[in-house]
Protein backbone atom coordinates (compact mmCIF):
# COMPACT_ATOMS: atom_id res chain seq x y z
CA UNK A 1 0.00 0.00 0.00
CA UNK A 2 1.65 3.12 -0.92
CA UNK A 3 0.95 6.86 0.20
CA UNK A 4 -1.70 7.83 -2.49
CA UNK A 5 -4.02 5.06 -1.67
CA UNK A 6 -3.58 6.39 1.71
CA UNK A 7 -4.67 9.42 0.72
CA UNK A 8 -7.69 8.15 -1.54
CA UNK A 9 -9.23 6.47 1.83
CA UNK A 10 -8.62 9.15 4.27
CA UNK A 11 -11.09 12.10 5.24
CA UNK A 12 -9.17 14.45 3.73
CA UNK A 13 -10.15 13.11 -0.05
CA UNK A 14 -13.44 12.39 1.13
CA UNK A 15 -14.08 16.16 1.47
CA UNK A 16 -11.97 17.13 -0.97
CA UNK A 17 -13.58 15.36 -3.79
CA UNK A 18 -17.07 16.28 -2.50
CA UNK A 19 -15.78 19.95 -2.91
CA UNK A 20 -14.22 19.72 -6.19
CA UNK A 21 -17.16 17.69 -7.67
CA UNK A 22 -19.62 20.80 -7.11
CA UNK A 23 -17.38 23.73 -7.17
CA UNK A 24 -17.75 24.75 -3.55
CA UNK A 25 -14.22 24.67 -2.60
CA UNK A 26 -13.48 26.27 0.90
CA UNK A 27 -11.20 28.97 1.12
CA UNK A 28 -9.74 27.73 4.58
CA UNK A 29 -9.42 24.01 5.48
CA UNK A 30 -8.11 23.05 9.24
CA UNK A 31 -6.71 19.29 8.77
CA UNK A 32 -5.89 17.32 12.34
CA UNK A 33 -4.23 14.37 12.95
CA UNK A 34 -1.62 13.11 15.61
CA UNK A 35 0.51 11.62 13.04
CA UNK A 36 2.84 14.22 11.96
CA UNK A 37 3.79 12.15 8.89
CA UNK A 38 1.04 11.24 7.24
CA UNK A 39 -0.58 14.92 7.87
CA UNK A 40 2.26 16.32 5.94
CA UNK A 41 1.75 13.63 3.23
CA UNK A 42 -1.77 13.91 2.91
CA UNK A 43 -1.92 17.87 2.77
CA UNK A 44 0.25 17.48 0.21
CA UNK A 45 -2.13 15.37 -1.98
CA UNK A 46 -5.04 17.15 -0.81
CA UNK A 47 -2.91 20.00 -2.87
CA UNK A 48 -2.44 17.86 -5.96
CA UNK A 49 -5.88 16.92 -5.95
CA UNK A 50 -6.92 20.73 -5.91
CA UNK A 51 -4.46 21.37 -8.82
CA UNK A 52 -3.93 18.19 -10.57
CA UNK A 53 -5.22 17.80 -14.46
CA UNK A 54 -6.72 14.46 -14.60
CA UNK A 55 -10.15 13.22 -14.21
CA UNK A 56 -8.68 11.12 -11.23
CA UNK A 57 -7.23 13.58 -8.82
CA UNK A 58 -4.77 13.56 -7.67
CA UNK A 59 -3.04 11.64 -10.62
CA UNK A 60 0.34 12.19 -9.12
CA UNK A 61 1.31 12.07 -13.15
CA UNK A 62 0.43 15.28 -14.58
CA UNK A 63 2.16 18.31 -15.20
CA UNK A 64 0.79 19.86 -12.17
CA UNK A 65 1.57 16.75 -9.33
CA UNK A 66 4.85 16.80 -10.50
CA UNK A 67 5.45 20.29 -10.23
CA UNK A 68 3.74 20.12 -6.54
CA UNK A 69 6.28 17.14 -5.85
CA UNK A 70 9.41 18.52 -7.42
CA UNK A 71 8.74 22.17 -5.80
CA UNK A 72 7.92 24.37 -8.67
CA UNK A 73 4.41 25.27 -9.04
CA UNK A 74 4.31 28.74 -8.46
CA UNK A 75 0.94 29.17 -6.52
CA UNK A 76 1.88 26.62 -3.83
CA UNK A 77 3.28 27.74 -1.24
CA UNK A 78 4.24 25.81 2.34
CA UNK A 79 4.83 27.76 5.55
CA UNK A 80 6.82 27.34 7.88
CA UNK A 81 9.87 27.40 4.87
CA UNK A 82 12.33 25.45 7.55
CA UNK A 83 11.53 23.12 10.46
CA UNK A 84 10.34 25.42 12.72
CA UNK A 85 7.04 26.52 14.03
CA UNK A 86 5.04 28.87 12.10
CA UNK A 87 6.27 32.78 13.44
CA UNK A 88 4.39 35.88 13.10
CA UNK A 89 6.48 36.82 10.16
CA UNK A 90 5.57 33.73 8.19
CA UNK A 91 2.00 34.58 8.87
CA UNK A 92 2.50 38.12 7.77
CA UNK A 93 3.98 37.17 4.40
CA UNK A 94 1.05 34.72 3.49
CA UNK A 95 -1.25 37.69 4.40
CA UNK A 96 0.44 39.64 2.27
CA UNK A 97 0.90 37.44 -0.89
CA UNK A 98 -2.26 36.24 -1.05
CA UNK A 99 -3.57 39.53 -2.20
CA UNK A 100 -1.51 39.11 -5.45
CA UNK A 101 -3.40 37.32 -8.06
CA UNK A 102 -2.12 33.90 -9.03
CA UNK A 103 0.08 33.22 -11.74
CA UNK A 104 -0.45 30.05 -12.77
CA UNK A 105 -2.98 28.48 -11.80
CA UNK A 106 -6.67 29.34 -10.68
CA UNK A 107 -5.77 29.27 -7.12
CA UNK A 108 -3.40 30.51 -4.75
CA UNK A 109 -2.77 27.90 -2.58
CA UNK A 110 -0.94 28.13 1.18
CA UNK A 111 -0.15 25.40 3.19
CA UNK A 112 0.57 26.24 6.95
CA UNK A 113 1.77 23.02 8.83
CA UNK A 114 1.92 22.86 12.29
CA UNK A 115 -0.64 25.69 12.75
CA UNK A 116 -1.58 24.92 16.28
CA UNK A 117 2.27 26.14 17.24
CA UNK A 118 1.79 29.25 15.79
CA UNK A 119 1.15 31.83 18.98
CA UNK A 120 -2.25 33.61 19.71
CA UNK A 121 -0.38 36.54 18.38
CA UNK A 122 0.13 34.91 14.85
CA UNK A 123 -2.99 33.16 14.87
CA UNK A 124 -4.71 36.69 14.84
CA UNK A 125 -2.80 38.25 12.02
CA UNK A 126 -4.45 35.52 9.50
CA UNK A 127 -8.15 36.07 11.34
CA UNK A 128 -9.14 39.02 8.83
CA UNK A 129 -7.94 37.31 6.26
CA UNK A 130 -9.42 34.49 6.70
CA UNK A 131 -13.19 36.37 7.45
CA UNK A 132 -12.50 38.78 4.12
CA UNK A 133 -10.66 36.24 2.17
CA UNK A 134 -9.30 37.59 -0.87
CA UNK A 135 -10.55 36.02 -4.17
CA UNK A 136 -9.38 32.88 -5.45
CA UNK A 137 -7.14 31.93 -2.29
CA UNK A 138 -6.89 28.66 -0.31
CA UNK A 139 -5.61 28.28 3.20
CA UNK A 140 -4.77 24.49 4.40
CA UNK A 141 -3.76 24.63 7.72
CA UNK A 142 -2.32 21.60 9.57
CA UNK A 143 -2.43 20.32 13.48
CA UNK A 144 -2.18 18.14 15.73
CA UNK A 145 -4.13 19.77 18.43
CA UNK A 146 -7.00 21.24 17.53
CA UNK A 147 -7.42 22.89 21.02
CA UNK A 148 -4.60 25.16 20.50
CA UNK A 149 -6.31 26.49 17.79
CA UNK A 150 -8.26 29.67 18.88
CA UNK A 151 -12.22 29.10 18.05
CA UNK A 152 -12.54 32.33 15.99
CA UNK A 153 -10.23 30.02 13.25
CA UNK A 154 -11.97 26.91 14.03
CA UNK A 155 -15.18 28.53 13.28
CA UNK A 156 -14.08 30.32 9.91
CA UNK A 157 -12.01 27.08 8.09
CA UNK A 158 -13.50 23.39 7.36
CA UNK A 159 -12.42 21.17 9.91
CA UNK A 160 -11.12 17.66 8.25
CA UNK A 161 -10.34 14.91 11.46
CA UNK A 162 -8.42 12.41 10.37
CA UNK A 163 -8.80 9.17 12.87
CA UNK A 164 -5.59 6.55 13.65
CA UNK A 165 -4.93 4.46 11.14
CA UNK A 166 -5.91 0.63 11.26
CA UNK A 167 -3.23 -2.47 12.05
CA UNK A 168 -3.97 -3.92 8.79
CA UNK A 169 -3.09 -0.36 6.85
CA UNK A 170 -0.08 0.01 8.51
CA UNK A 171 1.43 -3.60 7.81
CA UNK A 172 0.59 -2.71 4.50
CA UNK A 173 2.59 0.45 4.37
CA UNK A 174 5.84 -1.41 6.17
CA UNK A 175 5.46 -4.03 3.34
CA UNK A 176 5.28 -1.87 0.30
CA UNK A 177 8.62 -0.65 2.05
CA UNK A 178 9.76 -4.12 2.53
CA UNK A 179 10.51 -3.51 6.34
CA UNK A 180 10.65 -7.13 8.23
CA UNK A 181 8.78 -7.31 11.42
CA UNK A 182 6.35 -5.29 9.76
CA UNK A 183 3.59 -6.69 12.31
CA UNK A 184 5.64 -6.29 14.96
CA UNK A 185 6.71 -2.45 14.17
CA UNK A 186 2.82 -1.98 12.95
CA UNK A 187 1.53 -3.48 16.85
CA UNK A 188 3.78 -0.76 18.47
CA UNK A 189 3.17 2.12 16.34
CA UNK A 190 -0.38 2.50 17.94
CA UNK A 191 -1.55 3.90 14.20
CA UNK A 192 0.56 6.33 13.69
CA UNK A 193 2.91 6.17 10.49
CA UNK A 194 5.03 8.89 12.17
CA UNK A 195 6.00 5.83 14.81
CA UNK A 196 5.69 3.21 12.56
CA UNK A 197 8.73 5.40 10.64
CA UNK A 198 10.79 5.85 14.45
CA UNK A 199 10.30 2.12 15.22
CA UNK A 200 12.06 1.37 11.92
CA UNK A 201 15.12 2.76 12.97
CA UNK A 202 15.53 -0.32 15.83
CA UNK A 203 16.78 -2.93 13.40
CA UNK A 204 15.75 -6.85 14.62
CA UNK A 205 12.77 -5.59 16.16
CA UNK A 206 11.66 -9.76 16.40
CA UNK A 207 15.11 -10.33 18.21
CA UNK A 208 14.38 -7.37 21.25
CA UNK A 209 11.13 -8.60 21.53
CA UNK A 210 11.82 -12.11 22.10
CA UNK A 211 14.67 -11.15 23.95
CA UNK A 212 11.60 -9.89 26.44
CA UNK A 213 9.76 -13.14 26.72
CA UNK A 214 13.28 -15.23 27.19
CA UNK A 215 14.10 -12.70 30.10
CA UNK A 216 10.96 -12.70 31.82
CA UNK A 217 10.62 -16.43 31.68
CA UNK A 218 14.20 -17.63 32.31
CA UNK A 219 15.62 -15.10 34.68
CA UNK A 220 16.24 -17.23 38.05
CA UNK A 221 18.88 -16.82 39.70
CA UNK A 222 21.31 -14.12 40.15
CA UNK A 223 23.69 -15.63 37.63
CA UNK A 224 21.08 -15.23 35.00
CA UNK A 225 21.09 -10.84 35.78
CA UNK A 226 24.65 -10.88 34.76
CA UNK A 227 23.78 -13.02 31.38
CA UNK A 228 20.52 -10.63 30.49
CA UNK A 229 22.20 -7.40 31.55
CA UNK A 230 25.00 -7.81 28.97
CA UNK A 231 22.58 -9.11 25.89
CA UNK A 232 20.28 -5.61 27.31
CA UNK A 233 23.12 -3.33 27.30
CA UNK A 234 24.25 -4.70 23.45
CA UNK A 235 20.73 -3.09 22.29
CA UNK A 236 22.55 0.56 23.42
CA UNK A 237 20.21 2.87 21.83
CA UNK A 238 17.32 0.26 21.35
CA UNK A 239 17.51 -0.18 25.06
CA UNK A 240 14.21 2.24 25.57
CA UNK A 241 12.65 0.41 22.37
CA UNK A 242 13.75 -2.88 24.36
CA UNK A 243 11.92 -1.39 28.06
CA UNK A 244 8.30 -0.67 25.11
CA UNK A 245 8.61 -4.01 24.06
CA UNK A 246 8.84 -5.03 28.03
CA UNK A 247 5.89 -3.07 29.17
CA UNK A 248 3.81 -4.40 26.03
CA UNK A 249 4.33 -8.13 26.71
CA UNK A 250 3.57 -7.32 30.64
CA UNK A 251 0.29 -6.19 29.73
CA UNK A 252 -0.58 -8.43 26.75
CA UNK A 253 0.25 -11.38 29.81
CA UNK A 254 -2.46 -9.73 31.85
CA UNK A 255 -4.91 -9.27 28.88
CA UNK A 256 -4.27 -12.74 27.82
CA UNK A 257 -6.42 -13.86 30.64
CA UNK A 258 -9.12 -12.15 29.74
CA UNK A 259 -8.77 -12.56 26.05
CA UNK A 260 -9.33 -8.65 24.83
CA UNK A 261 -6.74 -8.11 21.72
CA UNK A 262 -2.93 -8.52 21.78
CA UNK A 263 -0.39 -6.37 20.71
CA UNK A 264 1.33 -9.25 19.66
CA UNK A 265 -0.60 -11.96 18.55
CA UNK A 266 1.77 -13.79 16.42
CA UNK A 267 3.50 -14.50 19.90
CA UNK A 268 0.17 -15.69 21.89
CA UNK A 269 1.91 -19.31 22.44
CA UNK A 270 4.69 -17.26 24.80
CA UNK A 271 1.43 -15.74 27.51
CA UNK A 272 0.32 -19.20 28.10
CA UNK A 273 3.93 -19.60 29.89
CA UNK A 274 4.15 -16.04 31.63
CA UNK A 275 0.87 -16.60 32.52
CA UNK A 276 1.82 -19.42 35.00
CA UNK A 277 4.82 -17.44 36.20
CA UNK A 278 3.32 -13.60 36.45
CA UNK A 279 0.04 -12.97 38.24
CA UNK A 280 -1.38 -9.51 37.73
CA UNK A 281 0.04 -8.24 40.85
CA UNK A 282 3.67 -9.31 40.09
CA UNK A 283 2.99 -7.64 36.45
CA UNK A 284 2.17 -4.46 38.02
CA UNK A 285 4.56 -4.37 40.22
CA UNK A 286 7.28 -4.76 37.38
CA UNK A 287 5.71 -1.88 35.47
CA UNK A 288 6.51 0.29 37.97
CA UNK A 289 10.16 -0.50 37.98
CA UNK A 290 10.47 -0.15 34.43
CA UNK A 291 9.09 3.19 34.07
CA UNK A 292 11.52 4.15 36.80
CA UNK A 293 14.15 3.16 34.51
CA UNK A 294 13.00 5.15 31.79
CA UNK A 295 13.06 7.93 34.28
CA UNK A 296 16.71 7.35 35.38
CA UNK A 297 17.55 6.65 31.55
CA UNK A 298 16.12 10.60 31.11
CA UNK A 299 18.53 11.59 33.83
CA UNK A 300 21.22 10.18 32.61
CA UNK A 301 22.01 7.81 36.05
CA UNK A 302 24.59 4.81 35.16
CA UNK A 303 22.88 2.04 32.63
CA UNK A 304 24.65 -0.58 33.73
CA UNK A 305 23.72 -0.24 37.27
CA UNK A 306 19.92 0.76 36.66
CA UNK A 307 19.78 -2.26 34.07
CA UNK A 308 21.18 -4.85 37.01
CA UNK A 309 18.79 -2.98 38.99
CA UNK A 310 15.62 -4.02 37.37
CA UNK A 311 16.45 -7.19 36.57
CA UNK A 312 17.29 -7.83 40.31
CA UNK A 313 13.87 -6.18 41.10
CA UNK A 314 12.19 -8.19 39.12
CA UNK A 315 13.68 -11.50 40.64
CA UNK A 316 12.86 -9.80 43.96
CA UNK A 317 9.16 -9.68 43.24
CA UNK A 318 9.40 -13.52 41.67
CA UNK A 319 10.69 -14.34 44.53
CA UNK A 320 8.72 -12.88 47.05
CA UNK A 321 5.22 -13.43 45.38
CA UNK A 322 5.50 -17.24 44.90
CA UNK A 323 6.83 -17.65 47.93
ZN1 LIG B 1 -2.35 15.16 -11.39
Amino acid sequence: MNLIQFYLQSQTHKVLSVDLRSNMLNHCYLISSKDEFYLHELSIFAVKEICCLNENAPCNICNNCIKIDHGNMVDFEVFPKEKKSLMVEDINLVVEKSYVRPMEFKYKIFLLENFDECTIQGQNKILKTLEEPPQNVIFILTCKNIGKILPTILSRSKKITENILSHSLIIEFLKEMKIKDADIIASMSEGSLTNALKLIENDGASKILELSYEMLINLKTSKDILYYSSKILELKKDIPFFLDMLINVLRDTIVSKSSINLIFKSYSHQYETLKKIYSSNMIEKIIKKVCEVYNKIDFNCNITGTIDQLLLDILEVKYLCQK
